[in-house]
């Protein structure tokens, strides 16, 4: 076995990998052609028998599975055991609309733990190391789904749940936590926090955070290891697929690798479901390869990414994929010119007097759109000298046209006025039919 892996799996050969998936790809579509009515019914309308698929191309023969067909089928509609084998229920946490059950069996929470562990194990966490999970349990998969693979790999976990700053501090502290898991709004909410208290977040025994669950740009990463003298890796994953560990970057933090045996991946082009040529940009789609109880084939995450190309220094040929540049529904439309939210966050990121929250509010009048940013400031850039504060907030506007076509109105409010949320953060908001 190779010296880095924590599963062998992780330095197969490309060979080894596509061989693998092939059989489990046959494998999947056998046993939900025989055990489900709503998969038989797709793929016989499709006309795709288990028998005929025979190399990795025919998956996309395979109709696509969406999040209104998983709703279609809440709550347990698309398991293929019987219920008595299910261990575990998770739900998405519900950012868009009504939620989705995923249930499992202790076959795939096991499965689950070990792709968690070995996310970690790639970063760098040892079982010497004390983790702490700071982001929200409950249905929510960021939860449970790190916390196992954290136990799993040995480290002393602890529970900690979001918010309450100050009993966080307090168990990093005690314990001397050193790696956390966290996301990346709460972040830089708890490093100012500590801030205010007087303290330097870089003074922590955290030496690593795996960060993840929202997106979040290269610029906001930079900040959040720059302030607590830690590296931050990014960590992704959805409920549809288990949750965290489907995709995690390694140490060289540029991209993250998609764990190609337990899932096969692909990028299509959100309009006409084509895959998109290589290294372009598209939606997502994944198929569980190894899942038990409830197994999903071809689920449009509706997450845009691309597969980075060339091979990765690590030496693991699992396919890396770019961050993730959006939700395909997070894009908006202002003044005819498509906009996505990371592209403002990217701009505001590069100003240091930014603070560690900004919100976008897009209303309407009977001219047209108005796009508005509220964009908080650091403490000590909050200066009472009007011109000083009038120069940045043309300097923002500036820099936002020049990045996104259209003219933003900026509104500099003070830290810790814009409201903050325990679990996802909100950063847009379109009240443009709400008058
Ligand atoms: P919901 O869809 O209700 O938010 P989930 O908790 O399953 O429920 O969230 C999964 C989604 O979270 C992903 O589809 C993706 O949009 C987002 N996400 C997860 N990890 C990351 C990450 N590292 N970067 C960007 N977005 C992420
Ligand atoms: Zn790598």
């Amino acid at each position: 076995m190779h010296q880095d892996a924590y599963d062998p799996a992780e330095f197969w050969s490309r060979d080894q990998i596509e061989a693998t998936q092939l059989t489990r790809l046959k494998n999947v579509v056998a046993r939900v052609y025989k055990k489900n009515a709503f998969y038989r019914k797709r793929l016989d309308e499709a006309g795709v028998s288990p028998e005929s698929i025979r190399s990795l191309d025919d998956i996309e023969r395979i109709p696509f599975t969406t999040k209104d067909d998983l709703r279609s089928q809440y709550p347990l509609g698309l398991v293929i055991v019987p219920e008595e084998e299910l261990v575990r229920l998770h739900c998405s946490s519900g950012t868009t609309g009504t939620p989705v059950a995923i249930a499992h069996t202790q076959n795939d929470l096991n499965t689950w733990a070990d792709l968690m562990a070995r996310c970690l194990h790639m970063v760098g966490v040892r079982r010497e190391d004390v983790f702490q999970n700071m982001s929200g349990y409950g249905l929510f998969t960021g939860g449970l789904g790190i916390h196992s693979g954290a136990e799993r790999l040995g480290c002393m976990t602890i529970p900690a749940g979001p918010g309450n700053t100050a009993r966080q501090i307090k168990l990093v502290k005690d314990f001397h936590t050193t790696v956390a898991h966290i996301l990346p709004s709460y972040a830089l909410i708890l490093g100012e926090r500590i801030r205010e208290m007087g303290e330097n977040p870089a003074d922590l025994p955290l030496r690593i955070a795996v960060v993840g669950a929202e997106p979040y740009t290269a610029a906001f990463r930079q900040r959040i290891e720059d302030l607590f003298n830690m590296k931050v890796y990014n960590s992704y994953g959805l409920s549809e697929m288990n949750g965290p560990g489907v995709a995690f970057e390694c140490q060289e933090q540029n991209g993250l690798h998609i764990w190609e045996d337990a899932y096969f991946a692909e990028i299509v082009d959100p309009e006409t479901g084509r895959h998109v040529a290589p290294g372009e940009v598209g939606e997502l789609v994944m198929t569980t390869l190894v899942r038990e109880g409830m197994p999903i084939l071809r689920y449009r995450t509706r997450d845009l990414t691309r597969f980075l190309p060339g091979t990765c220094p690590c030496g693991r040929l699992h396919h890396r994929m770019d961050r993730i540049l959006g939700r395909s529904d997070d894009m908006f439309i202002c003044k005819g010119v498509n906009i996505y939210p990371q592209q403002i966050e990217d701009v505001l990121m590069k100003f240091p007097e930014v603070g560690r929250n900004y919100l976008i509010l897009l209303d309407n009048d009977n001219v047209g759109d108005i796009l508005r940013v509220q964009v908080e400031i650091r403490e000590e850039y909050f200066v009472e000298d009007l011109r000083v504060l009038r120069g940045l907030q043309n300097r923002i506007a500036h820099a936002l046209r020049s990045e996104i076509l259209v003219t933003p109105r900026i509104e500099l409010v003070q830290s810790n006025s814009l409201p903050v949320s325990d679990g996802k953060a909100v950063r847009f908001k379109d009240q443009r039919n709400s008058k």
